[in-house]
């Protein structure tokens, strides 16, 4: 994501190498391009405006400091900058009714329904909550069935009454009915149109005013840039929602939208959708953002993905094995189902600083590991126990039984010797935070 402005940034500071002081010459100079980075990206143009103002402001204002060459300066005002455009700091949900009730909006195809999904499932695994998802989509019944599938999913029961056609009625229904089933959170789903239009409008504030929900969410497709802006306006007057959802973050975004909710409706982001997966939701970290968009990455967002997907038992076990150089293709194996369970390859590669930027043309989908799969389970479990025996008459037959050639098969045992060669160098490292901090 936001590949196109972070090169663009990137570009933007390099006027400043080789000069050894701030001077208002050049730093207008580097944020005339910040400032076309921001507008290519699809920011507001006030909103840009008033952002670079205030860093040419800041850097002026800072140029007593010389333990930092202009460059680095420039680049720490703009991430500070840009951490407070999109909010400063993270902003909770609030789940504190019981039940608590939360309402989504947006147009149709914002990914109100994939959302819905994703937060009962956030919040049952991470906040132990006991979800019920609601559907209150009237005019189609595919979207009702979509939500049945997203629920079962999740394994997160779901209300409807397709015989009800008050969305209303069906709201307060799903309330009632999550409170005779002990449920302690509502997640209701609502109906979208391909534009704002008044009749929506009108239909999702009735809702909100008769079941005061704890929380509003506006969902949002954050490829749409500016529209995503507008629409956002046309909401929020509307219904003076709580929080904002960005979804389709995997995407090619240009980011503009995530730069300039924030400020246009003084409404927090609360959280980003990542993918089309159940488990792609994130918490919103405006610094952590900053940090992405100046492709600076964002090791603090993978440190946590990676523990949670990783059992912390299995790692121990793992950890001996590499210490005894007992990592075999069976722990190859699963490293590779717990890489895949984490997302999607390229997004996370994007996280690691600096890969951001390398990878932008690389087609690396998530297809990637099929081969590499195929040949491990072409091998018999003695080989992949004990790599060393894989002569060439075994290479032959490991190839042909994967539909893979002998070269395949050859740069896999080589990659796996690398990596076990590597994992055997940091399993001496103390633990992976502090393997992250090299990076820092
Ligand atoms: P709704 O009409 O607002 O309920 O939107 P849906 O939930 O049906 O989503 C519309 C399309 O966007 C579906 O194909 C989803 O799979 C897709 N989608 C939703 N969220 C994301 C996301 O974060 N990333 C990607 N890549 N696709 C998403």
């Amino acid at each position: 994501m936001f590949e196109s402005i972070s090169d663009k940034l990137d570009r933007a500071f390099k006027v400043l190498k080789g000069h050894g002081q701030i001077t208002e010459v050049n730093v207008a100079e580097t944020l005339k391009e910040v400032r076309r980075a921001l507008l290519d990206a699809d920011v507001n143009f006030k909103v840009a405006k008033t952002f670079t103002d205030t860093v040419k402001e800041k850097a002026l204002g800072q140029n007593v400091l010389t333990s930092v060459t202009p460059g680095q300066l420039l680049i720490k005002i703009t991430k500070d900058e840009l951490t407070k455009l999109m909010g400063g700091d993270a902003t909770d949900i609030n789940i504190s009714g019981n039940p608590s009730v939360v309402l989504m909006s947006g147009l149709q195809g914002s990914g109100k329904t994939t959302f819905s999904g994703k937060l009962a499932n956030f919040l049952k695994k991470k906040k132990g909550k006991k979800p019920l998802l609601v559907a209150c989509d009237v005019y189609r019944p595919a979207a009702i069935d979509q939500l049945h599938v997203v629920g079962e999913q999740v394994g997160v029961e779901v209300y409807s009454n397709k015989e009800q056609k008050d969305p209303v009625k069906i709201a307060q229904e799903g309330i009632e009915f999550a409170k005779k089933q002990g449920l302690n959170m509502v997640i209701i789903d609502t109906a979208g149109r391909l534009a704002v239009d008044e009749k929506m409008m009108n239909e999702i504030a009735e809702i909100k005013n008769a079941i005061n929900p704890q929380e509003v969410l506006f969902v949002v497709d954050s490829m749409t840039g500016q529209d995503a802006v507008n629409t956002a306006k046309a909401f929020n007057s509307r219904l003076n929602f709580d929080g904002v959802v960005l979804t389709k973050l995997d995407g090619d975004t240009r980011g503009g939208a995530a730069l300039s909710i924030r400020k246009v409706v003084d409404k927090p982001i609360k959280f980003i959708g990542t993918g089309e997966k159940m488990d792609a939701l994130d918490v919103f970290y405006p610094e952590r953002m900053a940090d992405r968009i100046l492709g600076m990455g964002d090791v603090v967002s993978l440190v946590e993905r990676a523990q949670e997907q990783y059992d912390a038992e299995k790692v121990r076990k793992l950890q001996k094995k590499i210490a005894k150089n007992q990592f075999n293709f069976e722990d190859f194996m699963d490293h590779i189902q717990q890489i895949k369970k984490m997302g999607s390859v390229k997004d996370l590669m994007g996280m690691i600083p600096g890969m951001g930027k390398a990878m932008k043309n690389m087609d690396i989908d998530d297809d990637a590991f099929k081969g590499v799969e195929a040949i491990i389970q072409s091998m018999t479990v003695q080989e992949r126990v004990q790599p060393e025996l894989i002569n060439s008459s075994r290479k032959k037959r490991i190839a042909s039984g994967s539909g893979t050639t002998i070269q395949e098969v050859n740069r896999l045992i080589k990659q796996f010797e690398e990596t076990r060669k590597m994992m055997r160098m940091m399993s001496n490292k103390k633990n992976m935070m502090g393997m992250m901090n090299q990076f820092k």
